[in-house]
């Protein structure tokens, strides 16, 4: 049978709430009346996740479990997910209960209208941290200047595309993903269902502050070059102020107004432009990087185990990798 709606959880070390989010997502599904599947995939966690997950993997037709063979990181498990998913729709959300389970019926109405995206807008975000609200608000403003692509405000990943979209996100390959941007890129009809943002139902947030800046990295050097761009405005800027001084101290001499002895002019005018130099080749750096990344075109992850799939298809416990590529890819490594 037709998969209807395929819901995908990425979970990192979620053993406090991971069963009751499975209650509430089961009793959300149920009511569509359709077929669903839920794909839980576990991204490495070192709790008891995978304890918990894998016995109702076993006795639910309806749940699928992917293994990673270790922590790759929020925006690849969901990839992971997509490739996974067989339904004709895709939902996206976080393992935590932040994002309400029961707006997913709301999305499936505004799909089954005809639009093939709809992402859910947090019109409230509660029990996070004044400077994790400020910093998204800044982020996501800084983001939308900086690059040409829609990426609506205020939303996160939990939303649902269509199957169509669904495949375009199989198509992108690059390592470094900023999911919310690549839908926003993909285009197709989109529309918004307005909620409030939970607080976490239990443990806590697994996106410290180093995670958090190099998703906000991703998501700007996925879509924009124009860090790179602010090397040379303020490298033509310096270089026009510096021959207004070189002017001012030339007019200094003529007039013998005395030539002022000046190290400490010297040291410092070298801190500042050795401080600007440092700070754009680490621009250049973050480029760089991804640059790497994608030339070296590692696999996104590792599948160490993907269960659930008994009853549709023989995928073999040991080796179920996304797609064909990637088995030759992985199996190519380990020889
Ligand atoms: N997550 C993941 N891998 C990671 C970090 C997070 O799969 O390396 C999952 C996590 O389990 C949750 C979702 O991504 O389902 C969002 O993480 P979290 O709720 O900690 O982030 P926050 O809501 O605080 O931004
Ligand atoms: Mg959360």
């Amino acid at each position: 049978m037709d998969v209807f709606c395929s819901v995908i959880v990425p979970m990192y070390n979620e053993e406090e709430v991971i069963e009751h989010t499975y209650t509430r997502l089961k009793q959300v599904m149920d009511c569509t009346g359709e077929n669903y599947e839920i794909i839980f995939v576990n991204d490495g966690s070192r709790d008891r996740t995978e304890e918990i997950v894998k016995p109702i993997s076993r006795s639910d037709p309806h749940v699928r479990l992917i293994q990673f063979s270790r922590n790759f990181g929020h925006q690849v498990a969901i990839s992971a997910g997509m490739d996974y998913a067989s339904g004709q729709s895709v939902v996206i959300i976080d393992a935590d209960l932040q994002d309400p389970p029961e707006i997913i019926l709301e999305m499936i109405d505004k799909w089954q209208e005809g639009y093939q995206v709809v992402y859910g807008r947090r019109l409230m975000r509660k029990g996070e941290s004044v400077f994790k609200k400020v910093t998204a608000k800044l982020f996501y403003r800084v983001l939308g200047k900086l690059t040409q692509v829609d990426i609506p405000l205020d939303t996160g990943d939990f939303r649902l595309i269509d199957r169509q979209v669904c495949d375009v996100m199989k198509g992108l390959k690059e390592k470094n993903r900023f999911i919310r941007g690549l839908v926003g890129w993909a285009g197709f009809r989109q529309t918004s269902v307005e909620y409030v943002r939970e607080e976490r139902f239990a443990g806590v947030t697994k996106y410290p502050l180093r995670k958090m800046i190099s998703f906000a990295a991703d998501g700007i050097t996925s879509f924009s070059h124009k860090p790179l761009k602010i090397a040379s405005y303020i490298g033509v800027t310096l270089s026009l102020s510096s021959f207004v001084y070189l002017f001012v101290v030339l007019l200094q001499k003529w007039m013998e107004l005395g030539t002022v002895p000046g190290w400490a002019s010297i040291v410092a005018i070298n801190l500042f432009f050795n401080g600007i130099v440092l700070m754009l080749l680490g621009v250049m750096g973050e480029y760089i990087g991804r640059i790497y990344d994608e030339s070296k075109d590692r696999p996104l992850y590792i599948v160490r185990e993907a269960l659930g799939y008994h009853s549709r298809d023989n995928r073999s416990v040991e080796s179920s990798y996304a797609s064909e590529e990637m088995r030759d890819q992985i199996e190519g490594y380990v020889g």
